[in-house]
């Protein structure tokens, strides 16, 4: 059995993001949420609809350099596969329906996601966490304080961003 990959990349970019990214028709059909991910299904979160990426952009992290789209550090937040929740449609279809109904299986995200085409404003979807063993209440404070890294190397933002500033020699010190 296929068990197609998704994966959140935390990017700062001109504003802090995640993009949220699921394997479906062969690319990585993407989405810009401002806020992160929430594990609270009380909180609907904005997710933006934007361009695809290649599968293999899954575990990109590093740094995208001045000048290009996207500059700034990104890193990954989390990865994993995910499957459809109900066997009715294909993912292409609930894509195209605008209605996606998911179980994720990542390091931090893990259980049911719905994905809801906005009607009156297309490309804006709402991501909302489905009532289940996994959901959490507090998930505002684990998701910005403890969840800062990336699942892959450890690393935060800030260590992206220092590693590819260009390095000064140190001066020396002098005391009178
Ligand atoms: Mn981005």
């Amino acid at each position: 059995m296929h068990r197609p990959i998704f994966n959140v990349q935390k990017h700062d970019a001109s504003h802090l993001h995640y993009d949220f990214r699921l394997e479906i028709g062969g690319v990585l059909k993407s989405w810009a949420i401002p806020k992160g991910p929430s594990l609270d299904p009380r909180l609907k979160r904005l997710a933006v609809e934007v361009e695809d990426h290649d599968l293999a952009y899954a575990d990109f992290e590093g740094m995208i350099e001045e000048g290009h789209y996207g500059a700034g550090p990104v890193l990954v937040w989390d990865t994993g596969w995910f499957e459809p929740v109900g066997e009715q449609d294909s993912l292409t279809d609930m894509w195209k329906a605008g209605a996606l109904d998911v179980s994720l299986h990542g390091r931090r995200l893990r259980g049911r996601f719905a994905l809801i085409r906005m009607k009156e404003r297309p490309r804006h979807w709402l991501l909302i966490k489905q009532r289940d063993n996994e959901a959490r209440s507090d998930s505002r404070n684990v998701m910005m304080k403890e969840w800062d890294t990336s699942v892959l190397t450890g690393r935060t933002i800030e260590d992206l961003a220092q590693a590819t500033k260009p390095k000064r020699p140190k001066r020396l010190l002098y005391t009178t």
